[in-house]
């Protein structure tokens, strides 16, 4: 029977926090966490695990902070996962290890991913930037006597990769083509869901464990995969993402101020425009914003265009909200910040002014017909139905395709219809030999846990194949 109520998060108040780009949930206090580690039954066979893709000892850290051992609790949760304080954060829990817990049967699951994002943070309050430098151990200067592996792409995938390897004792260099690492994490998630300093913390922290990051390297030009393998690397994992923009194809679609999230999110985040007027970003968004898609994405660019100070902001979905994609708690979020939904929409084309910037987009109805490849249902428009809406800025957040160039300079690489590498689930082994990949690069744009557990799998074949080759 349960007894404890599981514990609500605390969150900066909606007419506050859509002024700011603080956090929008606040986290456990110390006297929630350990009441709602209290509510894990410890079972025997616990399912939850099943449910995440790094294989947490869940039950093992959960019970640590009930007995308010949160030095343990933080052990249990590195020894799986690089980057707990990330997927505390952004986890799609509700679907991966909090849908597994028994609990959820009768009651409310135990609210796993609010733990973790509880004691990563305690872990980071406690060990602050002077113990990095203490754990960060220096690099053997016979690198050549090393197995050295390359790992492309300093998203969830290529870090965990990384990460994982050079706990196994690899040569680990990670190269990133930004000008700084975290790839979505950094330069996608906005501020108010994860902020900087959390992953710049998860980054050094798989820095202390003796990977090398080198920025503005773009493989497939700066240096081809075969050049690093010429310079001496025995594998190399490509984590190098899903940011190419997919656009809606419809006529005006080049006018000024209509942006691809992609571009949209990379200003605000890379270029600060959270930070204005201290930064000064050429982002021009005016009154009124129209976003497009219904995704995680979607729902990030509505909320960032209200914190720009746009008074009307639009999500325009051809579905309906039980189709949307994004998580849950992200659409209540936006709900309650005063973003506005035109459902069962879709757009037809944009209209501009005489000095080309955008001022219209002309919509159409939508109704649901059969379920389509997506097992969704399929959108079909209404005859006759046009409208139209003004705006002033248009983001487009329909999805991102694998980035292309790496899978282009690789010869006889075989690859999927949308560009993304095949690969073996199991093992992220590609059709090369000594080549591995994992992530949004294979998949498709999914999430930050799979992209995380791509590059554990990843990192173990990489080991098996170094073994056996040598
Ligand atoms: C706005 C937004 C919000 C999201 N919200 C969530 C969420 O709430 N929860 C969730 O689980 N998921 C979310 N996702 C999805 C999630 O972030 C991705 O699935 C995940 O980041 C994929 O990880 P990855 O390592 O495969 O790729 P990425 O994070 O895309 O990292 C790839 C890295 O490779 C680099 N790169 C690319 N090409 C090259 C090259 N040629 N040479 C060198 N480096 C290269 C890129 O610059 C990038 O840094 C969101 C995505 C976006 C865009
Ligand atoms: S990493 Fe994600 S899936 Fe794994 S336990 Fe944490 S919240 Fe759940």
């Amino acid at each position: 029977m349960e007894k404890i109520p599981r514990q609500k998060m605390p969150v900066q108040n909606a007419k506050a926090r859509v002024k700011n780009f603080a956090s929008v949930a606040l986290g456990y206090t110390e006297e929630q966490a350990i009441l709602e580690a209290k509510r894990c039954l410890q079972c025997k066979k616990p399912t939850c695990i099943e449910g995440c893709p790094v294989e947490i000892d869940i039950p093992g850290f959960i019970k640590k902070i009930a007995e308010q051992n949160f030095e343990e609790a933080i052990k249990i949760l590195k020894d799986k996962n690089n980057l707990p304080a990330i997927c505390g954060r952004v986890c799609p829990q509700e679907t991966q290890c909090e849908i597994k817990c028994v609990l959820t049967k009768k009651y409310e699951p135990v609210a796993i991913g609010r733990l973790e994002r509880f004691i990563a943070d305690w872990g980071i309050e406690q060990i602050q930037d002077t113990r990095y430098k203490k754990q960060e151990k220096p690099r053997t200067m016979n690198n050549e006597q090393q197995t050295k592996i390359a790992v492309v792409g300093s998203g969830p995938a290529g870090l965990t990769c990384a990460a994982d390897l050079a706990k196994m004792g690899y040569n680990v260099d990670l190269f990133e083509s930004l000008h700084q690492p975290g790839g979505v994490l950094m330069y996608g998630i906005p501020e108010f869901r994860l902020p900087k300093k959390i992953v710049e913390y998860e980054i050094n922290y798989v820095k202390s464990l003796g990977v090398s990051i080198s920025t503005n390297v773009l493989i497939g030009k700066t240096k081809t995969v075969q050049e690093l393998f010429d310079d001496g690397y025995k594998a190399v994992f490509i984590g190098s993402g899903a940011g190419l923009p997919q656009f809606l194809g419809i006529p005006g679609e080049n006018l000024n101020r209509i942006y691809s999230a992609n571009e949209f999110l990379t200003r605000v985040n890379l270029m600060k425009a959270y930070l204005f007027p201290e930064y000064d970003t050429p982002i021009n968004i005016g009154r009124n914003v129209v976003v497009f898609g219904a995704g995680n994405v979607a729902m990030d660019s509505a909320r960032v265009s209200l914190r720009l100070g746009a008074d009307n902001v639009t999500i325009i979905y051809r579905r309906t909200e039980k189709e949307m994609p994004a998580r849950l708690e992200e659409i209540e979020n936006a709900k309650e910040e005063g973003v506005k939904f035109h459902l069962l929409t879709a757009p037809v084309r944009f209209i501009g002014d005489e000095n080309n910037n955008v001022i219209k987009v002309e919509c159409l109805k939508m109704e649901l017909g059969e379920p389509d490849a997506s097992g969704r249902r399929r959108p079909v428009p209404i005859q006759n139905s046009e409208f139209i809406i003004d705006i002033d800025t248009a983001v487009i957040a329909i999805g991102q395709n694998p980035n292309p160039l790496i899978p282009r300079t690789i010869p006889g690489l075989q690859l999927g219809k949308h560009g993304n590498i095949i690969t073996d689930e199991k093992t992220g082994a590609t059709s090369i030999p000594g080549i591995f990949a994992g992530g949004d690069i294979a998949t498709g744009a999914a999430t930050v846990i799979e992209a995380m557990g791509a590059g554990k799998r990843a990192a173990r074949a990489i080991n098996e194949y170094l073994k056996k080759s040598n």
